[in-house]
């Protein structure tokens, strides 16, 4: 029977059978990953792959891992999953740039920030001293500034 089937059997017309090794991994909806998996890897290779794999958990990761490989492949046949990885690890990089820069962006304002409050403080005090009518400036002259001459 081949309705029921699994992707694998039903592609390739056979009776689906309860000990169907690559049932579990591509069921009947799973064709599209199946036909991929099976155009880069051959229906053989992928069995022998998943043989020689004897933890289930990470039989399922393996078989996981083929579907993924083969999906980059058909994206990018020359270079598959290392396309990927080169261009997240460019992305990386410049993230990484992009986040030094603004964490000194950050330094710099927080810097400018305190320094504001200390003015503010200082411009406070001056306020509350009965004897400064106004902010000193600092040739020694008080009240108009030092453009009065
Ligand atoms: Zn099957």
């Amino acid at each position: 029977m081949v309705n029921g089937a699994c992707a694998a059997c039903k592609h390739q017309r056979k009776r689906c059978r309860p000990n169907c090794l690559l049932a579990k991994y591509f069921p009947q909806e799973k064709m599209e990953d199946f036909l991929n998996v099976q155009r880069i890897f051959g229906v053989n290779n992928v069995k022998q792959i998943l043989l020689s794999v004897n933890n289930e958990d990470d039989r399922n990761i393996t078989a996981q891992t083929l579907v993924m490989e083969a999906q980059f492949r058909r994206d990018n046949p020359v270079y598959g999953s290392i396309a990927m990885k080169n261009q997240l690890e460019a992305e990386n990089e410049a993230l990484r740039r992009e986040l030094k820069l603004v964490q000194k962006h950050l330094k710099f304002w927080r810097k400018v920030a305190e320094e504001h409050i200390q003015m503010k403080l200082i411009e406070a005090q001056l306020d509350k001293c009965p004897l400064s009518l106004s902010a000193p400036d600092f040739d020694g002259d008080v009240g108009e500034g030092s453009n009065s001459q």
